[in-house]
């Protein structure tokens, strides 16, 4: 058996592992990375990339079907699967390679491929032949999708977005089990390149978003496009030849027997953990299993254990992951010497279209009493009309006290950059009085920013009486 003593040991080379690797060897450390699977990481592989080349393509398609709104003929809309395919997997490969020529410049004999576990706490086995006692351990194992017992009776045609990736064609139809971001932004790019769509979620969720009102107009408007019920009453599920079958009670109330060539579980994604040896580590868990971390050093209690990226359940996130791989690579570094980190404002975004964003707190952690919440419908607005995407509700949640900018959620035409705008704002803790001293260009879809927050302003004057954002002017 080999033994190695390593200043640090990462676990795990996606892009939170990666980063805390560079890190430590940047701080000076003998650094290891242990990987167990393909190098290129999540999210170039089957992840953030991926999906956004599929979504690409679907809006080329989606914009040629409704170019006769602008009086502009398109003739030929067919949609050649197997070059959509080819495109999505062709520049993904770009991407990858581009991680693995990153990857093929580390310092030789620092990368370790093989099965990292705990066995006793500050010792690691990588497979059986290897042991590591590091100084300090990153754990950076990203997550996996949660796939429910029940949906082994979809047999061989049960996939996970991962599959839809290798693809080579395009199938017929599709059943699509959750609602949120991943399932949504597959749903409508499949839906748009003429997959018959089935989306079947649970308890009302969609896309993430906790604002109720923000969450219907959603629905209403993504459901223009594809079978969407947000709380589906599925009767039976089973496979008969190469189709999966499923009984379901359709939102018209009756009930339907559909054949589907792929069930698509996007039912969420959970830290990848298991099989980690954690019950060895002496790290506390929480209730899924995860070690307890603290979001300003990403350090597991008191121990010489760090984690960072998907592993830690929270965030789920490119951006968050290489920001916790930081911190994570830092202090394990400079262990048992640990430095706290502001961290930025939380900034989700979902490619559907419209695009449905989330910029610091949530809807949901925000009290009914602390808030006044500004609107904007985008239905009439200025430049959402020109480019008929004039569809969309913004929220933003303003403290009562102060007017300081607490939080946004929306969907709405291209909001990608405003909700960046959003979440800087949210990070300097600026008022809305003050964000409506910023310049505004015209015609744009920021305008509508300022529409919401002057409704805000209105909410604030009025403090006291004021308090629900149907009084402002929505959709
Ligand atoms: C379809 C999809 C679309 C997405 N779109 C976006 C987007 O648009 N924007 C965005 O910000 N985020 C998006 N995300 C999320 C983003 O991809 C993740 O937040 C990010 O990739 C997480 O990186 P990570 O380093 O934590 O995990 P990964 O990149 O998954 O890295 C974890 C690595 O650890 C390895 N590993 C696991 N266990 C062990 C072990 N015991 N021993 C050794 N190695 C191990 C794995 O093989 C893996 O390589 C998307 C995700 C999906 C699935």
């Amino acid at each position: 058996m080999r033994r190695i003593e390593p200043d640090v040991a990462v676990i795990g080379a996606g892009s939170a592992g990666l980063v805390a690797f560079r890190t430590a060897l940047e701080e000076g450390r003998r650094a290891v990375l242990v990987e167990n699977g393909p190098y290129g990481t999540t999210c170039a592989r089957v992840g953030c990339m991926p999906s956004k080349l599929l979504v690409t393509a679907a809006n080329v398609a989606h914009a040629c079907r409704n170019a006769g709104a602008f009086g502009i003929d398109v003739r030929s809309t067919g949609i050649h699967g197997a070059q959509v395919m080819a495109r999505v997997r062709g520049e993904r490969d770009r991407f990858v390679a581009g991680v693995l020529d990153e990857i093929g410049n580390l310092p030789a004999g620092s990368l370790i491929q093989g099965h990292a576990r705990f066995v006793a706490p500050g010792r690691l086995m990588v497979d059986d032949d290897l042991e590591l006692t590091p100084g300090a351990t990153v754990i950076a194992t990203g997550a996996e999708p949660a796939v429910p017992e029940e949906f082994r009776a979809f047999g061989s045609r049960l996939i996970v977005s991962d599959d839809v990736f290798y693809w080579d064609r395009l199938p017929e139809r599709v059943a699509i089990f959750g609602a949120g971001p991943v399932s949504l932004e597959i749903a409508q790019a499949l839906a748009r390149l003429g997959v018959d769509i089935r989306v079947f979620g649970t308890a009302g969720h969609l896309g993430g978003i906790a604002d109720p009102a923000v969450r219907e107009y959603a629905a209403a408007t993504l459901s223009r496009e594809f079978y969407l019920d947000t709380d589906a009453r599925i009767l039976d599920r089973g496979v008969e030849g190469k189709e999966a079958v499923i009984r379901y009670r359709r939102l018209a109330g009756d009930e339907l027997t559909e054949k589907f060539d792929y069930v698509l579980a996007g039912t969420g994604r959970r830290p990848r953990v298991r099989g980690l040896g954690l019950e060895n580590s002496g790290l506390a868990l929480d209730r899924h299993g995860v070690p307890v971390s603290d979001p300003a050093t990403m350090q597991c209690g008191n121990s010489s254990v760090f984690i960072a990226g998907d592993a830690d359940g929270v965030r789920p996130w490119l951006n968050e992951a290489a920001r916790e791989g930081r911190i994570a690579g830092r202090n394990a570094a400079h262990y048992p010497k640990v430095r706290r980190s502001a961290r930025a404002a939380p900034l989700a975004i979902v490619f559907s279209e419209p695009q449905i964003i989330m910029a610091g707190a949530s809807r949901a952690a925000l009290d009914d009493e602390q808030i006044v919440t500004g609107s904007v419908c985008f239905e009439s607005q200025g430049r959402a009309r020109v480019m008929n995407e004039n569809r969309g509700l913004l929220h933003v949640y303003a403290d009562r006290g102060s007017g300081v900018l607490l939080g946004a959620e929306g969907i709405g035409p291209r909001l990608e950059h405003l909700a960046h705008l959003l979440a800087w704002s949210v990070q300097q803790k600026l008022t809305v009085a003050t964000m409506l001293e910023m310049p505004f260009y015209h015609p744009m879809v920021e305008e509508g920013l300022r529409t919401a927050l002057r409704s805000a302003m209105g909410a604030l004057a009025q403090s006291g009486t004021e308090t629900e954002a149907a009084r402002t002017p929505g959709c």
